[in-house]
This record gives structure tokens, sequence and C-alpha cells, in this order.
């Protein structure tokens, strides 16, 4: 059983969407400088890297991050892999994918992930996305948990459709997954995000356990 961590590493080059800031990553105290240990603090928003969406995030009033559902953050997930010239996440390719039928959990493996192996570092506004369609089909069938490997579930020019469909209907959103490593099938997906109160986000450790 092989184990991927598809978790993107945390640091001040990670690249953050248009309108967040960067990472920031600073020294309260160093050994080196005298002090008894070495102790960093981070500042971040909870969109960094890959991390998970909670309804508050386009809903107001809806549950915050630190009441997702834990069952379904956990458990067997299917790895979908869409070739590179594939732009946009539409209904007709999970009408035509070999998604299992009673599969809770879908990620999908796109070019994005080439981004997070090839040293990019700036912002790519085409990434590839889900559209609503997409989206209304994976809940009509019974999809709990939508995963990408970039740092929106929805295109750049649209990303209210997606998400609102998406998180009325409860389903949790995992963005910014690194699947460069991971072959289309069954895994065992555990998505641990920060338990944060009151919050739209919360950056997520991720890795897949080949089944
Ligand atoms: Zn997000």
């Amino acid at each position: 059983m092989r184990t991927y961590d598809i978790t993107l590493t945390i640091s001040e080059e990670l690249v953050v969407w248009p309108d967040d800031k960067p990472v920031s990553i600073t020294a309260d105290s160093r050994i080196s400088e005298g002090a008894i240990a070495n102790v960093s603090r981070i500042k971040m928003g909870v969109h960094t890297g890959t991390h998970v969406d909670a309804p508050f995030h386009f809903i107001d009033g809806a549950p915050t991050v630190e009441h997702l559902d834990i069952d379904l953050l956990t458990g067997r997930a299917y790895v979908l892999h869409l070739p590179d010239d594939v732009d946009l996440i539409t209904k007709a390719h999970i009408e035509n994918s070999t998604i299992p039928p009673r599969t809770k959990r879908v990620l999908f493996r796109t070019r994005n992930s080439h981004r997070w192996v090839d040293g990019s570092r700036e912002f790519d506004p085409n990434y590839v996305a889900l559209d609503h369609e997409a989206a209304a089909l994976l809940i009509q069938r019974g999809v709990k948990l939508v995963g990408v490997d970039y740092l929106g579930v929805a295109p750049f020019e649209d990303v209210i459709p997606t998400h609102v469909t998406l998180l009325e209907a409860g389903i949790v959103i995992v963005e910014g997954l690194n699947l460069s490593e991971v072959s289309q099938g069954r895994y065992t997906l555990y998505c641990l995000p920060l338990k944060i109160a009151g919050v739209d986000g919360a950056p997520a450790r991720a890795i897949l356990v080949g089944v």
C-alpha cells in the first residue's frame, strides 16, 4: 500500500489567489540569537495551499469550517484523471467518466497538477475547474466531497455558481491538491483541515492511501 502526500507545502513562495496576501513566516525567537527555543509565526489566508471551503465561504449564515463532517473528509475516494487538453470540467466529462457508482469523494487530476511540479510561482487564471452543471451532476450522483488540483473549484471568471451549487448541497470542497504523482483509481482519502472557529475555510493535510 502506497501513501501519497497530495498536500502543497506552505511557504512564502506558494502561489496565492490574486486578492490574497502572500504567506508570511517570521521568527518570534531564535536559539542562534540567544533564545531558549526556535519559535515561528505564520500569517496567511485560510484559503492558502491545500485547503477546504466551508459553506460559509459563499453563503452567509451557513456552517463554518469547524463544523464540517469529519466522516466526509475521510474515506474511499476516486481520482479521475482528465487529459491535459481539458480546459473546463463539464457535465459531459462526468457522464463519460469512469467514476464508479456510489462514489462519495471525487478528486480531479488535470493539467493543473503540472504547475505544482514545474516550479511555476505565478497565479494561473486559466486553471481547469468545474462548471456548475458538472457540480450539479456530481451532487445528483451522490458525491459528497469534490477535490481539485488548483486553488479554485470554479472557473476564475465565474466563481459563484459552482461554489454555491456545491456548498448549498453540503458538499465539502477541497482545493489546491497536488495530484501529479497519483494515477486514476480508488484510494482512501484522509483530509484533515485545521479546526478554526467561525471561518470559511482552513488549510488541510491531505493524503491518499492506495487500496
Ligand atoms: Zn477556497
